[in-house]
């Protein structure tokens, strides 16, 4: 990419999209095409076709999705299914439509099977069932990769799936109720500390193992994607394979270390109870980021660091 090249954000708001508009803003990129969802409705085909032959994005980053946790996966299933297929079909064909140079379509690691080997090699995509509970989000995300390299392969495009880790930062939803770890942590952590309470509560046994990104992180690791030399981007792009690519930091930690780093950097100094009664979920989940690594790209942030930024940025509004 180069600092004029036109480059479209689908999903700008979100955890990781809004991640990615911060890291090419850093680099002073002066081209990017935004749509809010007011401004463009991803669902209606006729208007994203519009959109691209106006607009003629060179570089197309599709981080736009229905998302969330397991409640909303649970209640609106068929609209996780419906919704993410027509969105992922719709920006995919109008980049064919429009020659669009590169295409990043983001994912998670949620496409891999329930019982995966840990660490997730890239391989074991269809190799055994998947977690019931998001099994309509997966499967759209898994056609999305197949249509990326079915469209490489017939249309000699040039398109890669990139699917992150479990992500984590400023932007994401501290809603207890439907939360994922860390924020449903912090959150619990800062009312702890805001009432003097003696205890916080974690659910589970502490044990599980979760392997955690930056949203940053991850928006850099996008960007060096798009920014590989033709010779190692196509090396990603083969026929004999999914043009996919795990994003994570190849280190997980018990849920244990992540309530007790959450403790420290907000200087909680009362206990950690576990309540066992909760469901611990898959006992690991780590990617295996040896592609990533061989390529040269390594995470820069650590875990401690990422809590305390995060902290920084949501504090006012949770304290
Ligand atoms: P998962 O990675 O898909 O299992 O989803 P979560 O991020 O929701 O949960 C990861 C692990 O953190 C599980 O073992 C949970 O039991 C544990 N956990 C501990 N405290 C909490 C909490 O307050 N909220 C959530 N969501 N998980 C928690």
């Amino acid at each position: 990419m180069n600092k004029d090249s036109r480059i479209y954000i689908a999903g700008h708001r979100g955890l990781v999209g809004s991640a990615i508009h911060r890291a090419l803003t850093a680099q002073r990129h002066t081209n990017l095409i935004l749509r809010t969802h007011a401004e463009l409705d991803l669902l209606n085909t006729n208007a994203v076709n519009a959109f691209f032959a106006k607009e003629k994005p060179e570089f197309v980053f599709l981080a736009a999705a229905k998302v969330g946790g397991i409640l909303a996966n649970n209640i609106y299933p068929a609209d996780f299914i419906r919704d993410n297929l027509i969105i992922q079909t719709n920006l995919i064909e109008a980049s064919r439509i429009n020659s669009v140079e590169r295409l990043l379509f983001l994912g998670s690691s949620c496409i891999y099977p329930k019982f995966a080997p840990q660490p997730m090699p890239e391989s074991c995509l269809l190799t055994g069932p998947l977690e019931p509970t998001n099994r309509p989000y997966a499967l759209a995300k898994i056609v999305g990769i197949e249509m990326c390299w079915s469209y490489n392969r017939q249309y000699k495009t040039k398109y890669l799936a990139a699917m992150p880790t479990n992500l984590y930062g400023p932007g994401d939803n501290f809603d207890l109720a439907n939360s994922h770890v860390l924020p449903a942590l912090i959150r619990k952590t800062a009312e702890a500390v805001k009432t003097g309470a003696a205890e916080i509560t974690v659910w589970g046994t502490g044990t599980p193992r979760r392997e955690l990104l930056y949203s940053d992180d991850l928006a850099e690791a996008c960007l060096f994607l798009m920014n590989l030399d033709e010779t190692c981007y196509s090396s990603l792009l083969t026929d004999e394979a999914p043009p996919l690519i795990n994003i994570g930091t190849g280190e997980d930690v018990t849920i244990r270390e992540l309530a007790e780093t959450v403790a420290q950097v907000l200087d909680f100094k009362g206990q950690l109870v576990f309540d066992a009664t909760k469901p611990d979920g898959t006992p690991r989940k780590l990617m295996d980021v040896t592609r990533l690594h061989n390529l040269g790209w390594h995470h820069t942030t650590n875990l401690e660091q990422g809590i305390r930024r995060t902290w920084e940025a949501v504090r006012t509004q949770l304290s």
